[in-house]
C-alpha cells in the first residue's frame, strides 16, 4: 500500500526512554509492513517544557536504532503560520471563538453551577465565553464542541474515509475504530468541554498543532502511545471542523513504571543510552517484547527489523 504515510512525533522534552521508543519502534514497524513512508515530526510548540538539545539528541537515538525518517523531520515550531491559518479558518466558520476566562473564573463558574466538574485534574470549560466576552479582554481561543449540527456531521464523514468513525445523532458523540482498542468513543462536550486551540500564554495547543500538521503531511495512519487515545475524538472533531480526512488510528501499549503508572520523565523514566549496537538491539528487544513481537537471538539490528516487520504483518495488516 503505497499511499501509506506514518509518523512518530516525540516532543522534545527530554531524551527517548522505554515508553517512547515503543511508539517509535511500532509507527516505524507499520509503515514498512505496507511499503509505507515514515516521518518524524518534532513537537516542540509548548517551548517552556521542551529541553534544548533533546530534539538532536531523539534523532541520534532513532538512528542508532536503526529508524531513520524518510524526509527531513520538521519541527512545529517553525510551523507558526500553518497553525494561524486553520485558527482563523476555524474563526470565520465560527467554530472558534476568543476566551477571557482565567482558571479562576473559570472554577468559579463551575462552582456556580454546582460541583467542581474535571477530567484528569483539568476544568471542564462551561463555555462562559460562547456568547461574548463581555467586554472583557481576550486570553486564549477555544473550539466549539457542539458545533457541528448533525446534517453537517454526515457531509463531513463522507468526505472523510467514513468506514471506521461514525459520529451519532447526538452532535458531539464521536465514535472510532482502533486497530488494537476496538470501538471507542467520547461525547465531546460533556466529557472534554469546549477545548483550547490557542493558549493564553500564546502558545499553541497540542490538539491544534498535531492535527494541521498530520494533514499537512498527509499523514494516513498513526501509531503512537495508548496515553494519547482519549485525545483522539477531539482530533476527529477538529478534522471535520477544518475540512480534513482522517487517518487510521492504532495506539500501543503503555510501559509501567513501578508505581503501575506509565511511565514518563516524571516518574523516573530513564534516557536510553544507545551507544554501542548490542545497547540498541537491547531497548529494541524490550520494546518489541512489549508489543508482542517475538524474541531475537544472536542477530543485527537490521535482521531484527526485518523479522519484526513479518511479525507485525501477522497481527496489524490492513486489509483495504
Ligand atoms: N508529541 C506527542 C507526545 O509526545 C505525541 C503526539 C502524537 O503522537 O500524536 O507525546
Amino acid at each position: 500500500m503505497s499511499s501509506y504515510i506514518g509518523r512518530f512525533a516525540p516532543s522534545p522534552t527530554g531524551a527517548l526512554h522505554a515508553g517512547s521508543l515503543v511508539a517509535a519502534l511500532a509507527s516505524w514497524l507499520d509503515a514498512r509492513a505496507h511499503a509505507g513512508k515514515w516521518l518524524v515530526r518534532i513537537e516542540d510548540v509548548d517551548t517552556p517544557r521542551c529541553i534544548p538539545g533533546a530534539a538532536a539528541e531523539i534523532l541520534r537515538q532513532l538512528a542508532a536504532c536503526g529508524l531513520t525518517p524518510d524526509e527531513a523531520p520538521v519541527y512545529q515550531s517553525q510551523r507558526s503560520s500553518l497553525y494561524q491559518a486553520a485558527l482563523d479558518q476555524l474563526i470565520a466558520a465560527q467554530a472558534a471563538y476568543p476566551c477571557a476566562c482565567s482558571r479562576k473564573d473559570i472554577e468559579a463558574a463551575i462552582s456556580a453551577q454546582g460541583a467542581l466538574k474535571t477530567r484528569h485534574g483539568e476544568l471542564i470549560y462551561p463555555g462562559t465565553c460562547r456568547h461574548g466576552l463581555a467586554g472583557r479582554e481576550a486570553r486564549a481561543w477555544r473550539l466549539q464542541t457542539d458545533f457541528f449540527k448533525p446534517n453537517m456531521l454526515i457531509a463531513g464523514v463522507e468526505s472523510a474515509q467514513s468506514a471506521h468513525l461514525s459520529i451519532a445523532n447526538d452532535a458531539s458523540v464521536i465514535r472510532w475504530q482502533d486497530r488494537r482498542l476496538n470501538t471507542q468513543q467520547q461525547h465531546l462536550a460533556a466529557e472534554v468541554g469546549d477545548f483550547i486551540l490557542k493558549r493564553a500564554d500564546g502558545l499553541w495547543a497540542y490538539q491544534l498543532a498535531v492535527v494541521v500538521d498530520d494533514a499537512a503531511q498527509g499523514i494516513t495512519h498513526i501509531v503512537r502511545g495508548e496515553d494519547l487515545a482519549d485525545n483522539t475524538a477531539r482530533q476527529i472533531y477538529l478534522q471535520h471542523a477544518l475540512g480534513y480526512s482522517t487517518p487510521l488510528y492504532l495506539h500501543t501499549p503503555l510501559v509501567l513504571a513501578a508505581d503501575g503508572n506509565k511511565l514518563s520523565k516524571q516518574n523516573g523514566a530513564q534516557a536510553l543510552s544507545l551507544n554501542s549496537p548490542q545497547q540498541a538491539l537491547a531497548a529494541l528487544q524490550s520494546a518489541a517484547t512489549l508489543l508482542q513481537l517475538p524474541q531475537v537471538q544472536h542477530t543485527s539490528i537490521a535482521q531484527a527489523l526485518h523479522s519484526w516487520v513479518q511479525a507485525w504483518l501477522v497481527k496489524y495488516r490492513l486489509h483495504e
